[in-house]
């Protein structure tokens, strides 16, 4: 962060006393600093792509229409989008993950860590993400939310709403 804060200023000192010293010049090279500052920075932001909704479950065959990877810790996202954390599919609990862009089985031999969807990530979530508000609302009212019906307790469903419910972050 330092250097880069401080090489972008050097840079925009040097481009205003090139456009006050040479304007004609100084204009070109502007747009040349500008082009090349703004091509810099596009490939940094990766992009995230989704576990693909309405796909099969590679161990059952079951069509999930949602992974709800949102629901797990989010400290744990960028490894199970890179394929270093698996997640059971709700409808049978195999562990699948995701690589080469698709959901697979765990490969034999492989052992990523095992991710699990918790409750308060999920209430979280239903608050502020789904239309129903609640997570209980959303699993019984939902076509993707049936999906996870004996995914979690009543108890820990009932807990967790109240807990986000009360919780004015989200
Ligand atoms: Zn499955």
């Amino acid at each position: 962060m330092g250097w880069r804060s401080g090489l972008l200023r050097h840079v925009a000192w040097f481009v205003v006393a090139t456009q006050v010293l040479f304007p004609k010049q100084g204009q070109a090279l502007t747009q040349t600093v500008e082009r090349r500052l703004v091509r810099g920075r596009t490939p940094l932001p990766k992009p995230i792509i989704a576990y693909p909704a309405n796909v099969a479950c590679p161990a059952c065959g079951g069509v999930v229409e949602d992974w709800h990877i949102e629901w797990t810790d989010p400290a744990h996202g960028p490894d199970l989008y890179k394929g270093l954390r698996c997640i059971d599919c709700p409808l049978c609990r195999g562990w699948v993950l995701y690589q080469g862009q698709k959901v697979q089985t765990v490969p034999p031999g492989d052992n990523p860590q095992q991710t699990r969807r918790l409750p308060l990530q999920a209430a979280r979530w239903a608050k502020s993400q789904s239309r129903q508000g609640k997570l209980r609302h959303y699993i019984d009212q939902s076509a993707p939310g049936r999906q996870y019906r004996d995914h979690f307790t009543d108890k820990e469903i009932q807990d967790a709403d109240a807990d986000a419910q009360a919780d004015p972050r989200y």
